[in-house]
Order: structure tokens, then C-alpha cells, then sequence
């Protein structure tokens, strides 16, 4: 009957484990990164992993990328055998079992085994595939010299983890992989826990896919995972939310991180493609603050909560939509954020409790307060949502006349009230002169319309500030610097509320100028590669 070799029932037990490298040997090899090869040819396959192993010894090959992983091993057994410091992972997953080999369970195994005679020095086997095995079979990979990683992907949930844990125990493997899609960011505690418990029973690589199970990935090597697995481009993750082996070594410092790396984020929704994790970890290395800093996709706060108390995380930066939500869970917010009605700054305490301070006030006011003295000066705010708040709410406290303008004349009348501000009429606009126009609204950003909030005619200023970030020249910008009128970008906040942060969180001035040069990089890169994709074809 199938099923698993329970221990000590498989035959020739100590035969079999000499015959595999053994665990100790391969851990003294590898680092924390191994680094997942992908190619639809063998030359591409090889193109990649000579590249890659340039700078990372520690290699997976996915044999499932091929049509025909065979052909591939010659050239694989040579690189090896040239690079003997390079260790190997051999896997050719089945569709079945969430991989790209269309063949069979016999087949998968064929090539294993062969890979495993071509001097790769592990071959990962997917758990339902050694479940399906006769006894013995599996032995056959060992014969050869190579250990055994048994593996397990679940593409929908993190559950049971201690279940597929016992299901793999029996086949006694040199490492056990147990990977599980994170819904919500506390499956990233969830897998954590599984490790920190069970880290001593095998060697474990354990990790959350998806793009909340980006803690995981960075922070489940403390946890016990003995590594991790890592793209080796953007655009090359063989699994949901992999990252680029660069991106883990260089903006999170992976091989940094250990038990006394302090834990900060930004929380939001949608947070992907926010560069606060670039502009955040930039400083942190700049500084030599021993502190990671993650992008926290958070669709509800409770979840948020969750993993701030269990990881534990030390800070936090509130995005969209949070803002406003957070406060009722905050012991205490400094007198800006009660009066904006929104925090985007969070202290964790040693007593776990949690403080709130708003930058963004400070990113709007001090930008200006550089430019002209804000006392009596005539500023028109469009838009009255959580960023407007911040500048009408500021630039009234520094003695400011300030007027509002929205879409929704309602909220901008509440808003008005509230500050004892003024509203203002869209057909004044081209006959009055204000002293500095912000945009507070998302006008102008990528994809949103109208793509500029006011026409050309209408901007009478002495100063434009879009808070705009992306792209840096919004429309209102360019037709600004095209009047003659001076202008401070999006970035300059963007920059500014993350710099104070910083510095409430580590209590030492921030490295603006590093921090402005990698966002403003980032943002040029997005655009040219934006530009790039909506160039039309030469033809050629
Ligand atoms: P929010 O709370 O959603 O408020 C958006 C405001 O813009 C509302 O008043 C809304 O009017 C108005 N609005 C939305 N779409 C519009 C459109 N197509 N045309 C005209 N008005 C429109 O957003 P927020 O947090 O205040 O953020 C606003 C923008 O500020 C963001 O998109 C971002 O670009 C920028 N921002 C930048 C930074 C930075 O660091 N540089 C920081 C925060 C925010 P209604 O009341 O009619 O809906």
C-alpha cells in the first residue's frame, strides 16, 4: 500500500541518511538567499544562473520552466562542477501541485533523479508527490548524494501548518518547506509561530506568499527558517510576492536582520507600489539604524493591530485609507493630529501602547514657511479630504488666510467651519491672486482625470504646491513653471513627513538628501519605464 515510510520503516534507514549530504553540511554552504532560476530554454536557464551565480552561491533551478528538463542537466552538471561553491536545488513541480512539468509523477522523479547524478545537492519533492510514491522510491534520489527537501505550497490559505508538518515528519527529509499564501497580515504571525515552535524538530524553511506575506519573507529567517527564496529580477518570482534577491539584500538588508532588528511599516491599502519602503530602509542603512521597514497591506485595522502587537512592530506610517480609523485605537495623539482628525505617524511603547503624531502637517507647512512667511498670507486649498485637512488645519495655526476649494462644496464648508477658514468659488478664481495654491486632491496623479485641477488662466500665485507625488512634473506643475511661477513638488512633502518619522522614531536627524535622491530615482525609473511601455512599436 502508498503511503508514508513511517520512521525506522523504510529499508536501509542508515545506508539511505549517510548516502544524502547531510543537513550540517549543506547549512555550513548556503546563506539565507537562495535565489529561484527560472527559463523557457535551456540557454536562458543557463544565461540566468551564470549571471546569478556571480554574486549568490546558493541556486534553485526550476526545471519545471522547461519543456524538456533534461536537456538542460549537461550544462548544468558542468557549471556545477566549475562552481563548486555553488549549491544547487533541483525542482521540477507538477501543474498538480502548483508547478509548470506537465508530466508524470514518474517522470518528475526521473529527472530528479538524474539531476541529482548531475551534482545538485538537494531536489525538492512536493509532499503529494512523495504520497504517492512506493516505499523506497524516494530513497533512490538519496542514493545519489543529494538531501531531500519535502515540500508543501497551499496557494489559498496559511492553515494547519502543524497537520502538513506531521504528513512530511515520516519521510524523515533533510529540510522541510512548508509554504502558505497569507490572506491577512497575522498569517505572517501565524507561520512565525510555526517556526519559532517547531524550528528545533527539522530544518524548516518556512514562508507566506502574496503580497501580505512580504513579513514572512523578510522576517521568518529570525523566526527559524533556515533561508529563503528569492526572484532573481523583478518579473522573474517563480511564487506570489517573491522578491528580487537585490531588493532582500539591499533595501532590506536580510542579512542584517536578526532578533534585535526593530520592526517599522507603512499600513494601507492598496501599499505595493508605495516607495515609502525604499525612502525608509535607505535611511535606516544611511544611519546605521539596526530596523527594517516593511509595506503592510492592511484591508482591515483589527488585522493591523494584530500583527503590531504579536510581531511586535515598533512604528508605523498610516496611509490611505487609515488615517482617520487609527485614532481611536491610539492612547494619545499629539494636538495637530486631534485637530486634523488624522494620524499618519504611530509609536509602539515598551507597554505596547501606541501614540499617534501627525508629519504630514509639518510636510506641508515647513516647505512653505522656507519660501515666504506664512502670517497673513492668502492660500487657496483645493480639495477637502485627509490632506487638505493637514494644510488648512497648519496653515491656519502659522496665521495664514486660508480659502477652500472642492468639488463637494459641502465638505469644504464643514472643513471651513471647523478651521475657520474660508470657502472659495471656482468662477472667481481667474480674477484673484493668492499668495501660494495647493492641490490637495489626486488630480494630476497617474491614471486619475481630469488630469490637471485648474487651467492655466486660473493660476494666480506667487507659488504653486502640488502635493502630487507621482509623476513629479504634474500638469499643475508644468503649467506653474510655464507661467513663471514657482513651485514645490509632491516629492518635497513625500520626503519631509517620512524625514520627521524618522526621526520620532529613531530620535536622530534624517539623511533627507539620501532619502529625496532614491525616491526621485524610483519616480524617474517608473516614468521612463511607463513611457517605454506606451511607445508604439517600431515595426522592426
Ligand atoms: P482624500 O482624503 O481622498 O481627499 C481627496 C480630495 O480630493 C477630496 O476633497 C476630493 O473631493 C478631491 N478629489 C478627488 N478626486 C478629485 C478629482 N478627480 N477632481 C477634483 N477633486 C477631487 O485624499 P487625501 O489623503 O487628502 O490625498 C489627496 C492627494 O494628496 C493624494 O492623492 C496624494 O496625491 C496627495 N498626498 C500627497 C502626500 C505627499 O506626501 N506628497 C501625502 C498625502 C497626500 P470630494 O470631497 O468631492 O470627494
Amino acid at each position: 500500500m502508498k503511503g508514508p515510510q513511517k520512521v525506522g520503516e523504510a529499508p536501509a534507514p542508515r545506508e539511505r541518511i549517510l548516502s544524502a549530504l547531510s543537513p550540517h553540511f549543506i547549512r555550513s554552504r548556503i546563506g539565507k538567499l537562495c535565489v529561484a532560476i527560472i527559463g523557457s530554454t535551456p540557454a536562458e536557464m543557463m544565461e540566468k544562473a551564470v549571471e546569478a551565480v556571480r554574486e549568490n552561491t546558493f541556486i534553485e533551478f526550476r526545471l519545471d520552466y522547461l519543456a524538456n528538463p533534461l536537456t538542460a542537466l549537461p550544462k548544468i552538471k558542468q557549471l556545477l562542477g566549475e562552481r563548486s561553491e555553488v549549491t544547487a536545488i533541483a525542482t521540477c513541480r507538477r501543474v498538480a501541485t502548483g508547478g509548470k512539468f506537465k508530466g508524470t509523477i514518474a517522470a518528475e522523479l526521473e529527472i530528479l533523479e538524474k539531476a541529482a547524478t548531475a551534482g545538485f545537492h538537494l531536489v525538492d519533492v512536493e509532499l503529494q508527490t512523495a504520497e504517492a510514491l512506493k516505499q523506497g522510491q524516494l530513497d533512490k534520489l538519496r542514493a545519489h548524494g543529494a538531501a531531500l527537501i519535502i515540500s508543501y505550497h497551499d496557494f489559498t490559505t496559511t492553515k494547519d501548518l502543524d497537520g502538513i508538518f506531521e504528513r512530511i515528519l515520516p519521510y524523515e527529509p533533510e529540510f522541510v518547506k512548508i509554504v502558505s499564501t497569507a490572506k491577512t497580515l497575522a498569517d505572517n504571525v501565524t507561520m512565525m509561530r510555526f517556526l519559532e515552535r517547531t524550528r528545533d524538530m527539522a530544518n524548516l524553511i518556512g514562508i507566506c506568499m502574496g503580497d501580505q506575506g512580504i513579513i514572512s519573507r523578510v522576517l521568518g529567517l529570525r523566526a527559524g527558517s533556515i533561508f529563503t527564496f528569492a526572484a532573481a529580477h523583478p518579473g522573474e518570482e517563480t511564487g506570489p510576492g517573491q522578491i528580487s534577491v537585490r531588493t532582500l539584500r539591499e533595501t532590506y538588508r536580510i542579512d542584517q536582520v536578526d532578533a534585535a532588528t526593530r520592526v517599522y511599516g507603512v499600513a494601507g491599502n492598496p501599499i505595493k507600489h508605495s516607495l515609502s519602503p525604499l525612502m525608509m530602509n535607505t535611511a535606516f542603512r544611511r544611519e546605521t539604524v539596526n530596523a527594517v521597514f516593511l509595506a503592510l497591506q492592511a484591508t482591515k485595522l483589527n488585522d493591523l493591530l494584530t500583527l503590531v502587537r504579536e510581531v511586535p512592530v515598533n512604528g508605523l506610517a498610516i496611509t490611505m485609507p487609515l488615517k482617520e480609523e487609527i485614532l481611536q485605537h491610539l492612547e494619545k495623539t499629539d494636538p495637530l493630529s486631534e485637530k486634523v482628525g488624522a494620524c499618519n505617524t504611530v509609536v509602539r511603547s515598551q507597554d505596547g501602547k501606541l501614540y499617534g503624531f501627525n508629519t504630514d502637517v509639518a510636510a506641508i507647512v515647513r516647505p512653505l514657511e522656507r519660501r515666504l512667511p506664512l502670517k497673513d498670507a492668502k492660500i487657496l486649498v483645493l480639495g477637502a479630504g485627509g490632506a487638505a485637512r493637514a494644510a488648512v488645519f497648519g496653515l491656519k495655526d502659522k496665521g495664514a488666510e486660508v480659502f477652500i476649494l472642492n468639488r463637494t462644496p459641502e465638505t469644504a464648508q464643514k472643513l471651513a467651519r471647523q478651521a475657520k477658514a474660508k470657502t472659495f468659488r471656482r468662477d472667481q478664481l481667474a480674477k484673484t491672486n493668492f499668495d501660494v495654491i495647493i492641490n490637495a486632491t489626486p488630480a494630476g496623479m497617474h491614471g486619475v482625470k481630469p488630469a490637471s485641477i485648474l487651467d492655466a488662466k486660473e493660476i494666480n500665485a506667487r507659488l504653486v504646491f502640488d502635493l502630487v507625488y507621482n509623476p513629479i512634473d504634474t500638469p499643475l506643475i508644468r503649467m506653474a513653471r510655464e507661467k513663471g511661477i514657482p513651485v514645490v513638488t509632491g516629492v518635497e512633502m513625500f520626503v519631509h513627513q517620512g524625514a520627521r518619522q524618522f526621526e520620532i522614531w529613531t530620535g536622530k536627524p534624517a539623511p533627507e538628501d539620501d532619502m529625496l535622491r532614491v525616491v526621485v530615482h524610483a519616480l524617474r525609473q517608473q516614468a521612463e519605464a511607463a513611457k517605454q511601455a506606451t511607445k508604439p512599436e517600431s515595426g522592426h
